[in-house]
């Protein structure tokens, strides 16, 4: 069996942020107390990673579509370009430069499934605006991304997808033989994850921002600054950790500095 034959997944580090430890890990052994009440706060790098995935049927899927470069201007009527700088990406990480190495334009890719629509993960979805790509979120995820009026609400920035055409899920999916999209619920609205089933390296879950860190997943699991729903994120991580053990997969975290550096990333660098 070639290579051909298999599911590869390409992880692509798309930009690193900077932030304060506090958005991804609610933990109190960090925290000011009477004796120290002027504690030091963590700045920590914060990467975002895409995943392209070619299927042996010859469908493409992309996970997720990064940070913007114009990040600065984007972002600054939110204010949350103060909290969260995109300050560590190289020319080599953003999104369009990530496609040229790969040698695919947006219309190459059939499906672009959006883990949620945070800025960080939606914001170069436009790019596909006029592909014939299918562009796949959770329906809670869209219903609440539509919900508000004006701007932007928490880190949901509406022109990052206003104007697309938005297919949904509504109950766990498989997408292709051995890629299935997971509603994880708890961070946003409609949070997904994606297990892929690989031949040579077993199964992969790509928890996005239902698990930021390694920390996050514990156990015990440790919750965010950001969390939309609290009880339902307690559940996805249960609902994660049952299939990681029944699989005994990979989970790859949104957000982990430590665990990016050590997985095998970039064009010409797959799992299968
Ligand atoms: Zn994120």
């Amino acid at each position: 069996m070639s290579d051909n034959d298999k599911i590869k997944v390409t992880i692509l580090p798309t930009g690193t942020m900077h932030a304060d430890l506090t958005w991804l890990l609610i933990d109190p052994s960090r925290m000011a107390t009477q004796q120290q009440p002027g504690k030091q706060r963590d700045w920590v790098e914060v990467p975002t990673h895409v995943v392209y995935i070619e299927h042996p049927n010859g469908q493409k899927l992309m996970w997720d579509a990064g940070v913007p470069r114009d990040w600065e201007t984007r972002w600054a009527p939110s204010g949350l370009g103060q909290f969260f700088p995109v300050d560590a990406a190289t020319e080599d990480d953003w999104l369009d430069s990530r496609l040229k190495q790969l040698r695919i334009e947006p219309n190459d890719i059939d499906y672009l499934v959006l883990s949620h629509l945070h800025l960080d993960h939606a914001a170069n979805a436009k790019f596909w605006e006029k592909a014939d790509t299918t562009i796949i979120v959770d329906e809670a995820e869209k219903a609440g991304a539509f919900s508000f009026d004006g701007h932007s609400k928490g880190a949901h920035i509406k022109s990052d997808y206003d104007t697309l055409e938005l297919d949904t899920i509504a109950e766990d999916t498989e997408l292709l033989p051995g890629v299935t999209l997971l509603r994880t619920p708890g961070h946003t609205w409609g949070t997904m994850s994606l297990q892929v089933d690989l031949a040579d390296s077993g199964t992969m879950i790509f928890a996005s921002d239902s698990l930021y860190l390694k920390e996050s997943y514990g156990p015990p699991p440790i919750a965010a600054g950001i969390v939309y729903d609290t009880v339902a994120w307690f559940n996805s991580v249960d609902k994660i950790r049952a299939i990681q053990e029944r699989t005994d997969a990979t989970v790859i975290f949104g957000h982990d500095a430590n665990q990016i550096r050590e997985l095998r990333t970039g064009p010409g660098n797959y799992y299968t």
